[in-house]
């Protein structure tokens, strides 16, 4: 069967999805692209406060009525389950709406993300049971125990770059916690939100308890984390909108918040990395899959001098071994940049790199192709010192740049970054390096002989420093939905 499909033929949602249904709200127009070919896709209306209000009305009601909260856990494991299995059953769509509105290509989205999707929920929905408390040490005749609780109604915000997924590592576990949730979309990707929420009220999630508002950050955005009644806010995007985040939880009153943000990983490369193609491969991938748009691209290369000239004519080549190409046709490789807004801020960001002194090794600008679509080519740069703006700042492109190192000491210094600690990867037959460097680096994810999260969903995935803190999926992204209570009772 070919997974290439006519974008024509796909239905794309209209509204918020509020209360269990489509909700069509006035609001300021934001027109929706597809980043292959700039096609139109739909509009959507930024919802703001009003309709942020409705979906926490439309959640305490949810919350009340049903008590997902306080039934049988096993309950909410249930329809949870009969959720994933929809999602299951609806991946082609699922699959082609992503395809179609973000920079996924479908042949990942259809047996890849929509799948991991339902994969994701039911992982969660297993957590739902095996909350537990403690019994503390005290003295006769006292009892002290400590339980975990749903906060209530909770908030999550999402970026672009993968909308099923980084929505479902967020939803999946405050659900099955026991939460309701309030989610916004990104307002460059809205759609595949919207219609998981859709599979979630058919599956018999009550009405209310998922929400998701399309709109503008600085709107709707400010408007969930600013709200009183959201008890907790998850946040995945950049690590400048993770500082508005926070400041705006502290003004709003005091919630905690969790924070995915940027960053700007490195990846070692040592002499005996083993098979120097199959390497380049893999690191080729690391930065430039997803066109470079991935929170954990590895976008600063360090190769180890002996290998170093060999390495890099590798992976010039694999960089010009692409096909890039509409989103929704099976044979394309490289995928396209989000929007021609994001296109400009990537050559942009180059062109003040090459000014402070880098150098181009190869690519360097937009890629021509028969698509209108936005496509900049895999770029390598070298001579980027520690002050260019291309070693400080992410370029969430498709652009790494090239440092060598004599020996692992000065690999593992050279991999130090002063802001961003998100993910690092070592690539070496050695694992004694392999850990030593492990051991160093200053990273919440460090992956050998790979890079990117492992498609297990027991993985933790979260940052250190400016890359953010609070983790999503694992046993730890389920405890981030649930708060603490100690009980204390005097028997004597
Ligand atoms: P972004 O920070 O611009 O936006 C993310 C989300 O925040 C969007 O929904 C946006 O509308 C919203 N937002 C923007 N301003 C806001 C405000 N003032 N108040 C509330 N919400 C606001 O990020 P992006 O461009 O959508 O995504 C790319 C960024 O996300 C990159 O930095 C990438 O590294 C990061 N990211 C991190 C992870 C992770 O797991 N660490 C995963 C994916 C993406």
């Amino acid at each position: 069967m070919t997974l290439s499909f006519d974008p024509a033929n796909v239905v794309v949602p209209m509204g918020h999805h509020i209360g269990g249904r489509y909700i069509e709200m006035p609001g300021a127009e934001i027109t929706i692209q597809r980043p292959s070919d700039h096609g139109h896709m739909g509009i959507i209306t930024d919802g703001g406060d009003e309709a942020v209000e409705m979906a926490v009305t439309a959640a305490k009601e949810a919350l009340r009525t049903s008590r997902w909260g306080k039934i049988a856990p096993r309950e909410r494991a249930k329809v949870l389950m009969r959720f994933a299995q929809l999602v299951e059953d609806n991946n082609v769509y699922l699959g082609q709406l992503e395809a179609m509105g973000s920079s996924r290509l479908v042949s990942g989205t259809i047996t890849g993300d929509a799948v991991r999707t339902a994969g994701v929920i039911r992982y969660f929905a297993e957590f739902c049971d095996k909350v537990e408390g403690t019994v503390t040490a005290t003295e006769a005749d006292t009892l002290s125990l400590t339980r975990r609780e749903p906060y209530g109604i909770v908030g999550a915000i999402v970026p672009w770059n993968f909308p099923m997924i980084t929505a479902a590592w967020k939803f999946a576990p405050a659900l099955a916690a026991g939460n309701a949730i309030v989610m916004k979309t990104s307002e460059l990707t809205p759609h595949t939100l919207m219609a998981l929420a859709e599979l979630a009220a058919q599956a018999g999630v009550p009405a209310g308890l998922f929400n998701v508002i399309n709109g503008y950050g600085h709107t709707t955005g400010a408007a969930i984390v600013r709200h009183r009644d959201i008890m907790m806010i998850s946040f995945t995007g950049s690590t400048q909108t993770g500082a508005i985040i926070m400041s705006l939880a502290a003004q709003s009153g005091i919630k905690p918040v969790t924070l995915e943000l940027g960053g700007k990983s490195p990846q070692l490369v040592l002499a005996d990395a083993g098979d120097l193609d199959t390497v380049a491969s893999r690191v080729a991938m690391a930065f430039m899959g997803n066109a470079g748009q991935v929170c954990t691209a590895g976008s600063r290369i360090l190769i180890d001098n002996k290998i170093a000239d060999e390495f890099t004519e590798r992976l010039i080549s694999k960089t010009r071994a692409i096909k890039a190409g509409a989103t929704w046709d099976e044979t394309t490789t490289f995928a396209p940049i989000i929007s021609k807004k994001q296109m400009e801020r990537i050559d942009s960001m180059l062109r003040e790199t090459v000014a402070q002194g880098g150098s181009v090794i190869t690519g360097g600008g937009p890629l021509e192709t028969r698509n209108a679509g936005s496509f900049y080519a895999p770029t390598l740069l070298e001579n980027v010192s520690d002050d260019n703006v291309g070693f400080r700042e992410e370029f969430f492109g498709p652009v790494a740049t090239i440092h060598t190192f004599t020996d692992l000491e000065e690999g593992i210094a050279l991999a130090a970054h002063p802001t961003y600690g998100l993910a690092a990867s070592i690539h070496t037959t050695n694992m004694a390096k392999a850990l030593k460097a492990a051991d160093a680096i200053e990273a919440g994810m460090v992956f050998v002989n790979q890079h990117g999260r492992s498609p297990e969903f027991t993985y933790t995935a979260g940052g250190y420093k400016g890359s953010g803190f609070g983790k999503d999926m694992g046993r730890q992204g389920f405890q981030e939905f649930l708060r603490e209570k100690a009980i204390w009772v005097n028997y004597a």
